[in-house]
């Protein structure tokens, strides 16, 4: 039993570290989240200068290489500061390159995972639909027919992050109008965003605003043949084994969240005054901090856990769930315990706690609900099917 991590990821973590406090300093990840109508491209713009994006894809491609543990480790440090805006880095070099890395043919990793890693190619997810994203196959509309050198593509996609600035669209659809079973019979198709007929339109929503998730019509779009990702009609199977590393991932930007969250409310209680001292001996905000330093450490052996276990290639899929249930619940319990602490200024735009709340909130939904993880570990431990 040893979570230690090696002498190259700790040399790692601590450049990581020092850069994000100097160049993504808490107060301007506040400014750029609160920016609805504008994406992050200064923050991408420094990710690319530090060759961020490379992280995760393969050296051969112009990556890093570096395994789970590795962007584990970085998303964790970035989300300390970026919060939700981590998928700023995410959907790119994490969601659309393991993508690529999984199921793209050889020319096709050579085509995209170079511009990828250099951060000069931008990548938005666009799976879920308007009628659920829970049940995200039995509510699939999206269907792409076979035509001369490629698939007509038709349907409309719901809160496709980052879609108005992506160069490329990863979709998700039906392809075989006939297949038995829900899972069979769909493809993935790496669309070009400026494709006649692809139409993106802006939600409001909650949290991590700045990172526009959309609406997206896609009507007869063109997508090449050498465009689809994988065998046509395979994509299912072909993505399930990515979704423990989604799982790490997010378990590890809800423990930033939580890194973030402490420090902030350990500074603010031991300057801000009450009662003729600071509200940092009141036992009772003491008890709070003290809840949400038990769940970082929680939610970090539980993140180390899992990773280590998938870095193996050890079977993880109920951790992995787990994981993903624990780490976004502690996240949102740890921010408004947080606003707790601060009081009013808690609650101000001024402040970070609410944007750690209002954006790790969401997590608890995406990219696969709570109750549906809670119904997967339930199935796991040899209970019938509850749906
Ligand atoms: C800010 C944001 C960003 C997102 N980004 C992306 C993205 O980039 N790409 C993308 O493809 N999608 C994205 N999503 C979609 C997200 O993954 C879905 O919202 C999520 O999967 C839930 O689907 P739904 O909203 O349709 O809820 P529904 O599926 O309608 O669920 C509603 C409620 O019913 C519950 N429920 C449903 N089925 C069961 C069951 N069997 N047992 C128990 N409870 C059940 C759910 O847990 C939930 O509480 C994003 C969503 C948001 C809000």
């Amino acid at each position: 039993m040893n979570f230690a991590l090696s002498e190259e990821q700790e040399a790692f973590l601590s450049v990581v570290r020092r850069w994000v406090d100097a160049e993504c300093p808490k107060a301007w990840m506040r400014e750029l989240e609160a920016r609805e109508e504008d994406y992050p491209f200064a923050l991408w713009d420094k990710l690319k200068e530090q060759g961020f994006f490379g992280i995760g894809i393969p050296e051969e491609f112009g990556g890093l290489g570096g395994d789970v543990v590795t962007q584990m480790l970085f998303a964790r440090e970035l989300s300390r500061t970026a919060g939700g805006l981590l998928w700023t880095w995410g959907l790119t070099s994490f969601g659309g390159a393991k993508t690529i890395t999984a199921v793209g043919s050889d020319e096709q990793k050579a085509r995209w995972l170079p511009a990828m890693a250099a951060g000069d190619l931008r990548v938005s997810l666009s799976m879920t639909e308007p009628d659920g994203g829970t049940d995200v196959l039995g509510a699939m509309k999206t269907f792409a027919d076979r035509v001369e050198g490629g698939w007509r593509l038709n349907g409309a996609k719901m809160w496709t992050t980052g879609a108005r600035v992506a160069d490329r669209l990863l979709v998700l659809a039906r392809s075989d109008r006939n297949a038995a079973k829900k899972h069979h019979g769909l493809s993935l198709f790496f669309v070009d965003a400026k494709s006649p007929g692809v139409t993106a339109t802006l939600l409001r929503k909650l949290g991590m605003r700045a990172m526009g998730s959309c609406e997206v019509h896609y009507d007869n779009v063109f997508v090449p043949d050498e465009d689809v990702l994988g065998e046509p009609g395979q994509a299912w199977q072909a993505i399930l084994p990515s979704l423990n590393n989604e799982r790490i991932m997010v378990g590890a930007q809800c423990l930033g969240a939580i890194d973030g969250v402490l420090e902030d409310a350990l500074d603010y209680m031991k300057q801000r005054k009450a009662f003729g001292g600071i509200i940092g001996r009141f036992q009772v905000l003491q008890h709070y901090v003290a809840d949400i330093a038990t769940a970082q450490k929680m939610t970090e052996l539980l993140l180390y856990h899992v990773a280590q276990l998938q870095a193996l290639g050890r079977p993880c899929g109920t951790e992995a769930n787990m994981l993903k249930m624990f780490a976004t619940e502690n996240a949102v319990k740890a921010a408004d315990l947080g606003i707790q602490i601060l009081g009013g200024m808690g609650y101000s735009a001024e402040t970070d706690m609410q944007r750690y709340w209002r954006d790790h909130r969401i997590l608890r939904m995406t990219p696969i609900s709570n109750e549906m993880v809670r119904n997967t570990i339930a199935e796991s431990l040899g209970l019938p099917r509850s749906f």
